[in-house]
């Protein structure tokens, strides 16, 4: 293994679903459901396979198909206007879009700053294009309305330096759950304005947003269509993890460069599952809402159980994903806590140790994943409360 990915090794997602198998323990820790996206939707790939739709390398950019869905989703609900033929992109799920945003765009001895805690990808990408990742920490902060990772506006600001060619933005967060509110991305918007920065915006989870938070896209912003490289995802947005469909949206140039680099990474990503998901994307509102729905009360379910169990819970306001502090168990090494969890509990999680570059800031953070059967919910929180 080469010096830019040594200090990677293998994904946390990798050794902890493979703990979760060996112990047969209920898997919290790797986001994905348990249950499969609407039927429908299943059936339309089903079509496509056995009409011969896709079965042979698609069009480079994606299946036009797609792509105009892609476009009318943007348009319908975020009023974002997008050419589908020249600002329309099909990844290999949002981790291929997320590789060939910042190996087309970053400059070796580029910064990047990114959020952090940041999807694990992030960093490695970021290594792969030789380019430096500067971590601006969201801080657990106690309010009324509970406990949330908040974003300083100011150490962001003091992030970006002469070097600093993009930002590196995800909301709804994994793993805080920390929605950034209009106002926070109104002043990241500015910012990369006012510096003349790139942006990257991880939206995956852009259909997961609870209670009173909204999603906004970064793209919305005065200034920002043109230097925004919006991802999304199936695998999120549709409980299709295994088909690997993602998409970017961008100006023309920007498209185009993630494109040069996604030509060389995958070629062109699964066809059949491309028209599909094109159907899906159309699904109407009363889809989107049920998906909102059923996962906020899978939320309620986890937050209550994990605080009862003894955590201090930071309720998500949006993803699927639930961040703890392990401390008022007693603990306080999250990797620690994660490997003996197995052992003690019969359950997996993630420690979010391995999201930080600033390991000892991380250290005490624990997500689990909620995006289970209520039942298999249930049963985690027996065990938790039972162990602790
Ligand atoms: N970004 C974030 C923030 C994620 O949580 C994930 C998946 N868990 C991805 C990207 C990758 O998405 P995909 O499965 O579509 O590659
Ligand atoms: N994004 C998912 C998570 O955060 C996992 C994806 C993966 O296994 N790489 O859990």
């Amino acid at each position: 293994l080469n010096r830019r990915l040594a200090e990677f090794g293998t994904t946390i997602f990798a050794e902890m679903s493979a703990l979760a198998l060996s112990t047969g323990s209920i898997n919290l820790g790797q986001g994905f459901p348990d249950t499969d996206g609407p039927e429908e939707i299943r059936e339309a790939a089903v079509r496509a396979l056995r009409d011969g739709r896709g079965n042979q390398y698609p069009p480079g950019p994606g299946v036009p198909e797609l792509r105009a869905a892609v476009a009318a989703h943007q348009e319908r609900r975020y009023g974002l206007l997008y050419d589908a033929d020249t600002e329309v992109l099909v990844t290999a799920g949002a981790t291929e879009a997320i590789a060939a945003s910042l190996l087309a765009l970053l400059e070796p001895g580029d910064e990047v700053v990114a959020l952090e805690p940041y999807y694990d990808s992030y960093a490695a990408c970021i290594a792969m294009a030789g380019a430096r990742r500067v971590p601006v920490t969201l801080r657990p902060h106690v309010h009324d309305e509970g406990a949330s990772f908040r974003l300083d506006l100011d150490e962001l600001r003091d992030a970006v330096t002469d070097r600093t060619r993009l930002l590196l933005v995800n909301t709804p967060h994994n793993p805080t759950g920390t929605v950034l509110t209009r106002d926070e991305l109104a002043a990241i918007a500015e910012l990369a304005v006012e510096r003349d920065l790139l942006v990257v915006t991880d939206e995956v989870y852009e259909h997961l947003v609870f209670d009173d938070a909204e999603h906004v896209p970064l793209a919305t912003f005065p200034g920002m269509r043109e230097r925004t490289v919006t991802i999304g995802s199936a695998g999120k947005s549709f409980s299709f993890t295994g088909w690997k469909v993602g998409w970017v949206t961008g100006a023309p140039a920007l498209v185009s460069a993630v494109r040069s680099a996604k030509q060389f990474l995958t070629y062109v990503s699964s066809g059949p599952f491309q028209y599909a998901v094109a159907e899906a994307l159309a699904l109407p509102e009363t889809y989107f809402a049920a998906f909102r729905a059923d996962m906020l009360a899978k939320r309620d379910v986890l937050a209550a159980g994990l605080a009862e169990a003894g955590f201090r819970v930071f309720r998500p306001a949006g993803t699927y994903f639930v961040t703890t502090d392990i401390r008022p168990l007693g603990e306080s090494d999250g990797f620690a806590f994660c490997r003996a969890l197995p052992e003690r509990a019969g359950v997996v999680a993630i420690p979010n140790a391995v999201f930080y570059d600033d390991r000892e800031a991380g250290a005490p953070f624990v997500r689990f994943a909620f995006c289970k059967q209520v039942e298999v919910l249930q049963e985690a929180v027996k065990r938790l409360r039972a162990a602790f």
